[in-house]
């Protein structure tokens, strides 16, 4: 038979996991903490268990974590997002993400990506038959987002926007100016605006998380999609969400329920009680600003280029100065020969073009980022 995603293989995140796991390797591959979430909510998750909810939760998402949900976008960002009809709680937001594009896209639709891109925007729009329109960043100039670029390549056939802020994988941020762009460009569009905002809570020296919903004619055409398992430190137990406005939410949920129906009921819940206090989320800038300033202070010394990551919890290592081998190969050795793991950034370009550059995830705790940084100081 034929394969609907013929030159899609094994995402990197799974490869390269796989390989630390082989060699033994610190693990800054895949993004994913190396130290537990709070007691607290893994006892209010087993709380919710136990007290008996484990039968299906309401498609949408258990009620009281959607409240919870509006109460946070009315808090930080002054948005408000009804919690019956315009929140829905996902399997993760790659499921968020899967559900929005499968729900919108047809054959023939143009999708405007940002490249380098999560790996699974493209394969997601490739599969419903629509033609994913690249945007090359430049990492010369801090991975910024060239407007011009971006309105050269919109047209009639073009039906969505997928912005990603905090970026994975460049730790770069979308600045207000950004935003307002992207604002202008979609006026008197259909433009659908899937804005990925996992990284929300993460963001770095004083800087403001620029969410879409903060700009009222890109609100009315977004989805803000963002996750739990990034913010309260469970990557696995996969539950996100997304919010948009009713209109896009009725046909979202056509998709969503026969996709995956509801999502892990005793986790909404455990959650939903845990955010009765928003010290947790809060609190991450300062967290993982911590974790950055450790890893970039002992890595000053090394061969590696870098400027700070903005957001997110990736940094990205120039390596230019060590070797000129393609950052495919110098990934490989380097979890290999020398026991530290990392993603390299060219399989997220349009052309695979050869940057000499790596991403590390620095979510570890301080003897895992100092025994990392000790190795590469040494390359
Ligand atoms: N978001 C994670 C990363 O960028 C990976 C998620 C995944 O492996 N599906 O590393």
């Amino acid at each position: 038979h034929s394969s609907k995603l013929p030159f899609v293989g094994t995402t990197i995140f799974s490869v390269m996991s796989a390989l630390a796991a082989k060699h033994n390797a610190i693990n800054l591959s895949q993004g994913f903490p190396n130290f537990k979430s709070d007691q607290k909510l893994i006892d209010l998750v087993n709380k919710a268990m136990n007290s008996g909810y484990n039968q299906y939760a309401p498609m949408r998402g258990h009620l009281e974590l959607r409240n919870a949900i509006s109460k946070k976008y009315e808090l930080v960002y002054g948005a408000s997002y009804h919690p019956e009809t315009e929140i829905i709680v996902t399997a993760g937001a790659t499921q968020a993400i899967f559900t929005i594009i499968s729900t919108f896209i047809k054959p023939n639709d143009e999708v405007i990506v940002f490249k380098p891109a999560y790996d699974s925007y493209e394969p997601n729009v490739e599969l419903n038959g629509g033609i994913p329109i690249p945007v090359q960043l430049n990492a010369s100039n801090g991975y910024k987002v060239d407007w011009k670029l971006v309105k050269a390549k919109v047209n009639s056939r073009t039906k969505m926007i997928i912005i990603n802020t905090p970026h994975n994988p460049s730790g770069s941020i979308l600045s207000k100016e950004d935003m307002l762009q992207l604002q202008e460009i979609t006026k008197n569009t259909n433009i659908i605006v899937l804005s990925d905002e996992v990284y929300e809570h993460m963001i770095y020296d004083g800087e403001k998380h620029q969410s879409a919903c903060l700009f009222p004619d890109l609100k009315a055409r977004s989805f803000v999609v963002s996750s739990f398992c990034k913010t309260f430190h469970n990557t696995g137990w996969r539950v996100g969400y997304c919010c948009a406005p009713k209109s896009l939410m009725d046909e979202f949920l056509k998709v969503h329920q026969f996709a995956v129906f509801g999502i892990h009921h005793p986790t909404q819940k455990g959650i939903a009680d845990y955010m009765q206090s928003p010290e947790h989320y809060l609190k991450l800038p300062g967290f993982y600003q911590k974790k950055r300033d450790l890893f970039l202070n002992l890595m000053k010394d090394s061969r590696f280029r870098f400027t700070p990551a903005k957001g997110s919890y990736f940094q990205v290592l120039d390596y230019s100065q060590i070797t000129q081998e393609n950052d495919v190969d110098f990934a490989k050795r380097l979890t290999v020969e020398n026991g530290v793991a990392s993603i390299p950034m060219s399989v997220f370009n349009i052309d695979n073009a050869d940057h000499k550059v790596l991403r590390f995830c620095f979510a570890k705790t301080e003897d895992t980022l100092k025994q990392a940084a000790e190795i590469l100081c040494g390359l």
